[in-house]
């Protein structure tokens, strides 16, 4: 286990610019002299050569720094002046819910009618004091078959809150720092004011920034515990309150997220735990925990030209299935439902076999639950493909823009569906195979254009 430093922004008197942090960093890997020089120029608010526009803001950096400065929290910093002075590019949009169109106004054109009773009941629910809460949260409200319809609901009151954005974690992450203190303070007014004192959540995100960024960086307290859904399935495992019926016997591989890096390592051992008493045998990729590579979702942070962020994305995830897939494991697991919605993406995109497996649907099978695998996943991959590629198409014409809303008017809520013919037609496009197999060539010949230029 590293030691434990606890993050309170980047600790300039510390640093001695020795490099080690963009010198060791599995994506831009710089010579030592070029990673010094490039540290200083950041320090100093100089321009950047490498990191600002190359960061899969991934973590590790700290991981590497023998100082503990905290390096990663510096390029947040130093992300945060660049949207103070040029705003977020329009794609970006996708995934703010207070703007329109966003992710989970244009998926709910295509939820099934389950889907829809789910969230309209997770959405709806107004907590009550005694209330053991699960924050279905922004990711898996994309996927709400992961968990929907399971007994393990049974041990929580589930609430899905799009505009609690996983308490910040993915707008902490492209440095809209600002943002995410109001976003801290929103959720601490509504735990608040609901009077709950369990939060459980299925992200290690959330519960890191929960628990360790709005206090320490954002400077906003709050009264409850918080409940890491992984340990509780440990926990709940382990003492037999889940019984296993049926032992998996196949291999996996594991992905750890970015925000598994968070917190000194202690989010490693957990999935790795659940999938040996779920009977699964874990085969490691060369990188994992400290040195783990991104989904590509962090490819999407550093943007530089609006067009390029769906091909960095793919390109860099790409590379997680290329180490997945020498491993030999049947199955790639991540226990991150940020990662699983673009893995499954990219799994399509780049026509990869291994096995996708949320560690929720893991537990499930071993509990005896059925599961619609893969279909629904596939389904669910090609609508967030669709809508990714309608979003691209009308930020072309679109100027960055300043989140200036992190609640949504309820009685015009961004979250409700309007026609979107052209997505729709997009999406029916993409049921024919033919159509399917062009986009895919299409869509790798482009990236390759944009890696070599
Ligand atoms: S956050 Fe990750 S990708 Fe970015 S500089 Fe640090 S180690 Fe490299
Ligand atoms: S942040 Fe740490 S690793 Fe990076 S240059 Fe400073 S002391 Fe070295």
């Amino acid at each position: 286990m590293v030691s434990t430093n606890r993050i309170s922004g980047f600790r300039k008197e510390l640093c001695n610019l020795c490099g080690e942090c963009l010198h060791l960093c599995p994506v831009l890997k710089l010579p030592l002299d070029l990673a010094k020089e490039e540290f200083k120029a950041l320090i100093e608010g100089e321009e950047s050569k490498y990191v600002l526009s190359k960061c899969n803001t991934c973590f590790s950096c700290n991981f590497y720094c023998p100082q503990n400065a905290n390096p990663y929290q510096l390029i947040l910093e130093r992300w945060n002046s660049l949207y103070k002075k040029q705003g977020a590019p329009p794609l970006y949009k996708f995934v703010c819910p207070t703007e329109t169109p966003n992710i989970w106004q244009l998926l709910n054109i295509f939820l099934s009618d389950k889907e829809q009773m789910w969230i309209s009941e997770w959405m709806s629910y107004t907590p009550q004091k005694d209330d053991d809460l699960l924050v279905i949260g922004n990711y898996t409200h994309l996927f709400p078959f992961i968990i929907g319809g399971s007994k393990l609901l049974d041990y929580f009151k589930p609430i899905d809150l799009i505009d609690h954005w996983e308490g910040g974690a993915y707008l902490y992450q492209g440095g809209y720092l600002d943002i995410v203190q109001k976003i801290a303070k929103k959720c601490r007014n509504d735990f608040e004011n609901w009077g709950v004192k369990n939060v459980a959540h299925t992200l290690d995100a959330v519960q890191y920034i929960f628990s360790e960024v709005h206090p320490t960086e954002m400077k906003v307290n709050h009264e409850q515990k918080f409940i890491n859904f992984n340990d509780w399935m440990l926990n709940s495992l382990e003492t037999g309150k889940i019984p296993i019926v049926d032992k998996l016997k196949f291999s996996t591989t594991v992905h750890d997220n970015c925000y598994s890096k968070a917190s000194g390592g202690k989010y490693w051992d957990p999935p790795r735990k659940i999938l040996e008493i779920c009977g699964c045998e874990i085969k490691e990729m060369e990188h994992i925990k400290k040195d783990s590579l991104c989904c590509g979702f962090g490819a999407g942070a550093s943007w530089v030209r609006n067009l390029s962020i769906p091909f960095d994305i793919i390109s860099e995830g790409s590379k997680k299935f290329k180490e997945a897939e020498e491993t030999g494991a049947d199955a790639l697991v991540s226990y991150c439902g940020g990662c699983i919605y673009l893995l499954w993406a990219i799994r399509e995109l780049i026509g990869s076999k291994i096995d996708l497996y949320h560690i929720i649907e893991i537990v499930r099978m071993a509990m005896g639950e059925q599961l619609e695998y893969p279909e629904i996943h596939i389904k669910r991959a090609w609508d967030i493909i669709a809508i990714i590629t309608y979003q691209l198409i009308i930020s072309i014409l679109q100027k960055n823009f300043f989140i200036k809303q992190i609640s949504y008017d309820k009685t015009k809520s961004t979250f409700k569906p309007k026609r979107f013919l052209m997505l729709r037609t997009i999406r029916i496009l993409f049921r024919i195979r033919f159509i399917r197999k062009v986009f895919r060539k299409l869509f790798l010949a482009q990236m390759t254009i944009l890696k070599t230029r």
